[in-house]
């Protein structure tokens, strides 16, 4: 997530609301009624084969040797966490990492047997839902992609990033750009048709032309969503580490800022449609799984360094794999930060993540969730800010959305919508 800014504002470590220290899951209120469970899942694999120089996701190089014993805890966690489901059909199951294609076919099978006998994947099964698994192109097989799909993956993540071997070697991402079609091809022959792509722009020597390569590239192959993101420069990170040694330069930002309007235009000729900030889809063909993260739905999470949500409170599970092992008694990991339910806290989570879609913010709903707070008429002047610099469309409207321009600015948007929520 870019802007974690009211996550760290309003940080609250392992402190309920009642004072009590949370332990786990088993700590919150037990589901009252159907409308509101967790009906979507999230599961970190952390293993990749090596630690690609932008990245600052929880990954961990593989060592064969834990796979199995991951699997086993894995197993446990979920055993633990599928009561929260109480028996209703999941909506989405997002599996990403690390690398997720890693993990032996042999233990995927373990994983995917156990996750149809503890929850029920009807809907997915039938197409309804959505279940994804994010992968990388050099460790795909026809027997991991016809293991995926006997046990109900239905929708393929592809970490492409570039077509360019040379800005590929920039970012130190080590596959073939050739072997992108391949692994696509494997998985569609497995009869998983629906696939994104994830694409970076606005690396370090980077031109229009050559970003514009990529993304024709990619609009080519039989994909249905696409996510491009710019490249950030995370701290910690070995990225961070040679910008800062000068090894190169940055993007200007009015480069980077052309490249992501190029982005819209092309990708909108082969008709598809910005419905995030970096997210673009065929009609119909959104992230389930995302939507339901950025409008602030309720979901389990499984895996070192996974962050659920569930009945308003928000908790981390450690990201140490060491660590992480150690479940305790009742199955759950230990956890690194749990956030209790607070009612300014989520609504700005909500407005940080919705402002970002091409939907908008609901106002009404958002304003009547600010009254409370004492805070409606705030968020009413911070709009009308905005709409005053021309980031948002209308104040006044039902649904607050962002301008072209304003998608530039999505990130000043949120801050001053959290801004209006804060106490003095
Ligand atoms: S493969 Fe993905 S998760 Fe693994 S190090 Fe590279 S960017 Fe990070």
């Amino acid at each position: 997530m870019a802007d974690n800014t009211a996550f760290s504002l309003l940080k609250q470590r392992s402190i309920g609301t009642s004072g009590m220290v949370f332990q786990d899951l088993s700590d919150l209120a037990p589901p009252q009624s159907h409308a509101n469970i967790a009906r979507s899942l999230y599961i970190h694999i952390p293993f990749c084969s090596h630690k690609c120089h932008y990245c600052d996701f929880y990954s961990i190089v593989d060592r064969q040797d834990r796979q199995q014993l991951f699997t086993d805890r894995l197993v446990r966690e979920l055993r633990a966490q599928a009561p929260y489901a109480q028996g209703q059909p999941l909506k989405s199951i997002f599996i990403g990492g690390g690398t997720p294609s890693l993990l032996a076919p042999a233990l995927w099978k373990t994983v995917l047997t156990e996750l149809n006998n503890l929850f029920d994947l009807s809907e997915i099964h039938a197409g309804i839902g959505e279940f994804s698994v994010e992968n990388n192109p050099e460790s795909v097989s026809e027997e991991l992609a016809n293991v995926y799909k006997a046990g109900g993956v239905n929708r393929i993540s592809m970490g492409a990033q570039s077509f360019n071997a040379v800005h590929l070697k920039s970012l130190d991402r080590i596959h073939n750009p050739a072997k992108v079609p391949l692994a696509i091809d494997i998985f569609q022959r497995a009869g998983i048709k629906r696939v994104s792509l994830d694409l970076i722009f606005a690396v370090p020597g980077q031109t229009i032309e050559q970003w514009d390569t990529d993304l024709r590239t990619a609009l080519d192959l039989p994909i249905e969503h696409l996510s491009a993101y710019g490249l950030t420069y995370e701290p910690g990170t070995a990225m961070t580490a040679r910008l800062s040694r000068g090894e190169f330069t940055q993007m200007p930002d009015e480069l980077e800022a052309a490249m992501y309007l190029h982005t819209i235009k092309t990708l909108r000729e082969y008709g598809f449609d910005r419905y995030e900030v970096s997210n673009h889809a065929k009609t119909g063909a959104e992230c389930k799984h995302n939507m339901y993260y950025w409008t602030s739905q309720d979901w389990l999470a499984v895996g070192p360094s996974a962050s659920g949500h569930f009945h308003g409170a928000r908790w981390k599970n450690t990201p140490r794999l060491d660590d992480y092992l150690k479940l305790n008694e009742n199955g759950f990991a230990p956890i690194c930060d749990y956030e209790a339910p607070d009612d300014r806290r989520e609504l700005m989570d909500l407005l940080m993540t919705s402002i970002r879609l091409a939907q908008g913010v609901d106002a009404k709903s958002a304003l009547a969730q600010a009254e409370p707070l004492h805070a409606a008429e705030k968020l009413q002047l911070a709009a009308t800010m905005c709409q005053d610099q021309g980031w948002l469309m209308d104040a006044n409207a039902d649904q607050w959305q962002l301008t072209d321009e304003g998608f530039l600015f999505a990130d000043r948007v949120a801050r001053e919508f959290i801004g209006a929520l804060m106490i003095d």
